[in-house]
């Protein structure tokens, strides 16, 4: 990488080469020729000063940028066990080269996990190994400067942290974790992303990552139920802040505004209404995503986490449930119970977060909901697995869970589906490119090149099966596939939730 200077670091708007363009679709994933540096003009805008300092972050890039990034390196180091672990066990065996999305679409090795965590590994060795130390760059270390710093700012944006390159290392070795500490580096140092910032300053200060205000959210509910009432003549309702509710569903934000996500809102809202089940939105837990998560920052998720906790107290349901979000569903899984936990207030027969999907499924397992599938007849369906919730967490009381459950749910609501490539789906699947707060459009080249693997493998059951709906159940996946597809050729009416397919089937009205 060419020298940078400090005003260049925190200024400069990503150079494109050339217009964004798609990889061809072939239906083949190879393994590409290394092309060093093909990627390492991509990068997302720096955040704002006033945006970095209302999280408690330096405003921009502080004097002593490098001792604080190695002090904070160390901190990190002494905190998290297994960044220490994955530090020293790389064996550089090679298994995880060619898995990550990223490196495949661009080529770069610095996209590789191991040349990606490589950036990392090689400071940690220059100043907290014996050998690093007095050796220096014949032990592979590298003193921290300006350029490298450029270099962590690409490409650990550049990670989605999807988690896929750990599932093929022999050792277990988990970049994504690895990316996330880079980042709260950064974060500390001054040296933040703009989209992830401003997002995590919205829920800070109105409670969402779309800053919908509660009466912009009441409206946005109101037009649902509008929406409802006058497609199927039913009053359908999308209640707000009810207290002592059975449910309370967290759902993302993007449900109450975006396309195709308004869809799910209304299978969720028909499930509830015609199980009979009384249930609420929160104004205060209007917001089921947490981005701290991408930052690495414990502070920050406990932050966004705790405004559910808050929710909890102020309307008191038995139940809690979390919409069509991966990452979301990831926090709550994996997060919610330490950063905001116990749920001693909930039922004790439902004592943690339950998915939508398990909710919905167990609903018509039970036979409380009339399902007609031959309404989504006009569909043949697959199913992305979403990298968080395949990657980590469970649905349901059995392992595996989080891979079955959303496939029989969609196979109880539709009569065509069809699985895509085995090397593609459950732990093996890809992310849709957009994940990890890297679903922002300066780097919409990323973007592309990431969905490359997904895209092959939908692009073979759409000519093979005539696959024409991919169901998701990521508020990050649905804005991601629907941005890309038109770049490849694909409709963007081909990604849908699982409770689009929910609400089309289900009979409004009708009794078991
Ligand atoms: S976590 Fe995902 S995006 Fe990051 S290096 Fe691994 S495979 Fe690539
Ligand atoms: S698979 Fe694991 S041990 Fe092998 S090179 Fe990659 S990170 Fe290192």
């Amino acid at each position: 990488m060419a020298e940078i200077t400090k005003e260049e670091l925190m200024t400069s708007a990503p150079k494109k080469k050339e217009p964004d363009k798609a990889p061809k679709l072939t239906g083949k994933i190879v393994k590409p020729k290394i092309v060093r540096g093909a990627a390492g003009h991509n990068k997302p805008y720096t955040a704002k000063p006033e945006l970095m300092e209302k999280l408690g972050f330096p405003g921009q890039l502080v004097d002593n940028w490098q001792e604080a990034a190695i002090r904070k390196m160390g901190e990190l180091l002494e905190k998290y066990k297994s960044l220490q672990v994955y530090m020293d066990i790389c064996v550089r065996c090679g298994a995880c080269t060619d898995k990550c999305q990223y490196f495949l679409s661009t080529k770069d090795p610095n996209n590789m996990p191991v040349g990606r965590a490589e950036l990392f590994r090689k400071v940690y060795r220059r100043y907290f190994t014996r050998e690093g130390k007095i050796l220096g760059k014949i032990a592979g270390a590298v003193d921290f400067d300006l350029e490298l710093l450029a270099e962590w700012y690409s490409y650990f944006h550049q990670c989605s942290q999807c988690r896929r390159c750990s599932v093929f290392c022999p050792y277990g070795i988990d970049t994504a974790e690895i990316s996330m500490a880079a980042r709260e580096i950064m974060d500390s140092i001054g040296l933040g992303e703009k989209y992830v910032v401003e997002v995590l300053g919205k829920v800070h200060d109105i409670g969402n990552n779309l800053g919908m205000n509660p009466k912009a959210l009441e409206n946005a509910l109101e037009f649902v139920e509008e929406e409802i009432e006058e497609e199927t003549g039913i009053p359908v309702k999308l209640p707000l802040d009810v207290e002592d509710a059975e449910v309370l569903l967290v759902t993302p934000s993007a449900d109450f505004f975006a396309s195709p996500h308004m869809e799910s809102l209304v299978g969720y809202a028909k499930v509830f209404h015609q199980a009979g089940i009384n249930w609420t939105f929160s104004t205060k837990a209007s917001e089921a995503g947490n981005f701290g998560m991408f930052i690495g920052n414990y502070g920050q998720m406990k932050k966004v986490a705790s405004r559910i906790n808050d929710a909890i107290h102020e309307l008191r349901p038995k139940r809690l449930v979390v919409g069509e979000c991966g990452h979301a569903w990831r926090v709550a899984y994996q997060f919610w119970n330490t950063l905001i936990g116990p749920f001693d207030t909930l039922n004790p027969k439902y004592p943690r977060p339950q998915h939508i999907v398990e909710f919905t499924l167990d609903l018509i397992n039970r036979g409380a909901l009339v399902i007609d599938k031959s309404a989504n007849d006009e569909f043949t369906v697959t199913f992305h697995d979403s990298c968080n919730v395949a990657r980590a967490t469970r649905m349901g009381d059995k392992p595996g869970g989080q891979f079955e459950l959303p496939r029989e749910l969609i196979k109880a609501v539709a009569n065509n589906y069809v699985e895509m490539d085995a090397e593609t789906i459950k732990a093996k699947t890809f992310c849709c490119g957009g994940g990890g707060g890297l679903l922002t459009d300066e780097i919409m080249e990323v973007r592309i090149n990431g969905a490359m693997p997904r895209m092959q493998a939908l692009h073979n059951v759409m000519e093979t099966h005539g696959v024409n709906f991919m169901a998701l159940i990521c508020a990050i996946c649905k804005a991601q596939f629907t941005a890309v597809f038109p770049k490849y050729g694909v409709p963007r009416e081909v990604a849908g939730g699982i409770h689009q397919l929910v609400g089309r089937a289900l009979v409004l009205g009708a009794k078991e």
